[in-house]
């Protein structure tokens, strides 16, 4: 049997990577060498059996989005990775398990150059933690309460694709086997945008990541920033999967689909073009999706300027479904 102190070892336990890290797994807490330059942003994510992801989660894949939702709101942030710990409670020590889980959440560590550096284990239903330490030039951080009238709204990549395949999991439509495989990739194994966090660093204002859905999460940047907001709802960027399906459909995903783990971010109109070269420069698509304004409230706009009354709830735990 594998006791918990051999556990970490095994499968957490790694010689030390970075410079700043003094003190890594193995003592009673980790030494790290702070930066004076720049400021400290930190993040916790808390996945739940059940909650976040389905009984029986792929591990790999389990291992890597937990983290990849950590880093995505250091990403919103314009932060740099540079640390993680990881609070885990596991029904039980299956090696099988623990070596894919761990597998899939050090490869996109390594991938972030962000070090785990602590945590701690326990038996439990399954649940994991995820604390991020990542650091930022002073003043640069793109906050929520930063957007101004007059900014374009922005959103990285695509949106709706961890919902449709989440409609295809609960035969909400019926999707062929390889449009569900896609789009179940993009639900389980999302992409935070670090590059293009910190690439637009001094381009953008305001960001935040869109984990719940758009329509919600854009209205925490409108609350904090006091402004409203117009969007073009056929401007927002569908894969071509979503692409395929009726413009209803489209919209409702795109719109208050949660899981994209996209940035929408807010820029001046003067950094039209610095945006497109943060952009390039990350290898990130970037897609200008409507306009900052002075009146409070999000607007949908279809092509012509007709203002659409759509449904737009977001997730909320304690109030959705
Ligand atoms: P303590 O008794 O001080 O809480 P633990 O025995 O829980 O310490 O942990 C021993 C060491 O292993 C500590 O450095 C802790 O940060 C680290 N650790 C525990 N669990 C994990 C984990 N899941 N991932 C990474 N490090 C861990
Ligand atoms: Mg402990």
């Amino acid at each position: 049997m594998l006791s918990e102190f051999d556990l970490i070892a095994r499968y957490f336990t790694r010689p030390p990577r970075r410079q700043d890290v003094s003190v890594g797994i193995g003592d009673d807490c980790a030494l790290l060498i702070p930066d004076h330059e720049a400021q400290l942003a930190i993040s916790s994510d808390m996945l739940v059996e059940g909650r976040h992801f389905f009984p029986g989660a792929e591990p790999h894949a389990l291992g890597h989005k937990c983290l990849a939702v950590n880093l995505s709101d250091l990403a919103a942030m314009g932060a740099e990775p540079v640390a993680f710990t990881l609070a885990l409670a596991l029904p039980e020590a299956n090696q099988e398990w623990l070596a894919r889980f761990s597998s899939g959440l050090l490869e996109l560590a390594d991938r972030h150059g962000c070090e785990l550096i602590g945590g701690d284990t326990t038996k439990g239903p399954l649940n994991i933690c995820i604390t991020i330490f990542g650091k930022v030039p002073p003043g640069q951080a793109l906050k929520r309460d930063a957007a101004r009238a007059g900014d374009d709204i922005w959103i990285s990549g695509n949106l709706g694709d961890a919902r449709l395949a989440l409609a295809g999991y609960r035969s909400e439509l019926d999707l062929d086997e390889s449009t569900l495989a896609n789009a179940a990739g993009r639900m389980h194994r999302p992409t935070p945008r670090v590059e293009l966090g910190m690439a637009l660093r001094g381009i953008a204002r305001a960001a935040i990541d869109v984990s719940d859905g758009l329509s919600g999460d854009i209205a925490h940047i409108l609350k904090k920033s006091a402004v409203g907001a117009r969007l073009q709802i056929d401007a927002l960027p569908a894969g071509p999967m979503l692409a395929a399906q009726d413009q209803s459909i489209r919209r409702r995903f795109m719109l208050a689909g949660g899981d994209d783990y996209e940035l929408c971010f807010t820029a001046p109109a003067s950094m039209r073009d610095a945006v497109l070269h943060a952009a390039a420069a990350s290898g990130t698509a970037v897609t200008r999706v409507g306009v900052i304004e002075d009146k409070p409230g999000l607007r949908l706009v279809d092509r012509d300027g007709a203002i659409l009354d759509l449904e737009t709830d977001s997730f909320d735990h304690f109030t959705s479904p």
